[in-house]
Parts: structure tokens; sequence; C-alpha cells
């Protein structure tokens, strides 16, 4: 579930294998530090990866396990040439010091030897903030905790109708709801379903209603979009929203 909700939340792939066909993808990710210390070495824990997966597995190499960041990227650089897609940091926070400078450094490293097409990969203890920080910089972002224990928003479903008569619990208003939103500047507005037009408090544009029925009488009456249409929606719906 908790890989579900980062895809149609817009992350890009998971990477455990029955959560990825769960929700129709295939599972991507990167190599481990458990390669990397059973070989006891990077360069063959490189070739080793390199020869045992098949060419459609992006080569992403994990570079922080016993040396410094920028000679890691160089070393498997080194190895892989031009099959190298990625280098992947994962340094723990005791050893990042300034840990954008640290991904300027292997970002300036590679570039200057022609391996500009060499992806920057972060990863370890991500959070939103450290997203916008290292956007410039990084091009992808390996994130678990951050978004496995994310804050929850509180919900709930509420009976607003028996019998097609409005009653609700105390707290709730009570009868059936449209929920309206503006094409324009995604703003949302909540009115009876019986209202059969809204104009945007912001900008005064018609908006347009978004709620449908998927179930009558406990029957489902249009199918589940798969995981993958929802997730675009959701990142459609996103370019309205401001950092
Ligand atoms: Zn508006």
């Amino acid at each position: 579930m908790i890989e579900r909700n980062a895809f149609i939340g817009g992350c890009d792939g998971v990477a455990v294998i029955e959560s990825a066909e769960l929700i129709g993808e295939e599972p991507s990710g990167t190599m481990s530090h458990t390669l990397i210390l059973c070989c006891q070495d990077e360069r063959l824990a490189y070739e080793i990866f390199d020869e045992a997966m098949s060419a459609d597995v992006k080569r992403i190499a994990l570079v922080d396990t016993f040396q410094d960041e920028k000679f890691g990227a160089l070393y498997a650089a080194e190895v892989l040439g031009e099959r190298l897609y990625a280098v992947r940091l994962d340094t723990p926070g005791s050893r990042r010091g300034n840990f954008l400078r640290i991904m300027q450094e292997v970002r300036w490293e590679l570039d200057i030897r022609g391996y500009t097409n060499v992806r920057i990969f972060i990863s370890g203890d991500i959070d939103e903030d450290k997203i916008l920080e290292y956007n410039d910089v990084a091009d992808a972002y390996g994130v678990g905790t951050h978004i496995s224990n994310s804050p929850v928003i509180n919900f709930a479903m509420d009976i607003v109708e028996v019998d097609s008569a409005p009653l609700a619990k105390r707290g709730k208003p009570s009868g059936l709801k449209q929920l309206w939103r503006c094409p324009t500047g995604g703003q949302r507005l909540t009115t009876l379903a019986s209202v059969e037009t809204a104009v945007c408090p912001g900008c005064g544009e018609p908006m347009e209603p978004i709620l449908k029925v998927r179930y009558t009488d406990g029957r489902r009456v249009i199918p589940d979009p798969s995981p993958r249409q929802i997730r675009e929606h959701v990142i459609e719906q996103l370019k309205d929203v401001e950092l």
C-alpha cells in the first residue's frame, strides 16, 4: 500500500518486486550496499553487477561504501564506461558535511572527464526540504522513511443522507455534496449536489464538478483507473500547486 500510494502520488517507480507487480509496473532500483560488502571491493561489485544483469537494467553504481563520493564516482565510470547510467550517493548523515558541495564536486569531476550524461541519484534521509535544496544538482532521489512515515492527513467518510433525506452526525454538514474545481487555479469549493453551477471565489471563472458516481446499489458502475492513470492525473493537478 505504501508503494502504491507513493507511486500514484508521483514517484517514478518502486523497488520492491511484489509491490511493483501489484501496481502493474516494472520494479526499479540500484545495486545494494550488501553486494559491495559481500564482494569487499567496489570494482569487483560493479563488474559482477554488469555481468549478471540483463542489458535493459540501468547501471546505477553505489559509490560511497568504502571511499569518498568523488573518487567512487570516477571509479564506477572507469569500470562501466558508457554503460554507467548514474551514480548513487547514499552517504550517512554523520559523513555528509556540506552535501550539496559534495554533489557539485562529483558533477564537476564527471563532467570534465566527459561523463556529462551520468546522472546523480541521492538517497538516505531525503525529505521534501532536502529535495528543494538539492534539485539543481541531483537528478533523482530514493526516498523511504519520509514517505512511509509521513504525517497523516485526517479524513473520514460519513453518512450524510438516509432514504434521500439529509441526516448526518453532530459536527458534520448533512446532504449530498458536489466538489468543484477551478480549471485555472485548482481552487476547490463544496456545495450541495443540487447546485448546478459554481463560480470560482478566487477568479470568478466557472468551476467544474469533479465527483463521479462509482458505485450504485452496491455495484461498481465505472471501472477503477489503473495506478499509472491515477499518477498521471495527480501530476497534472500538481501543475497548479505553488511551492
Ligand atoms: Zn479560479
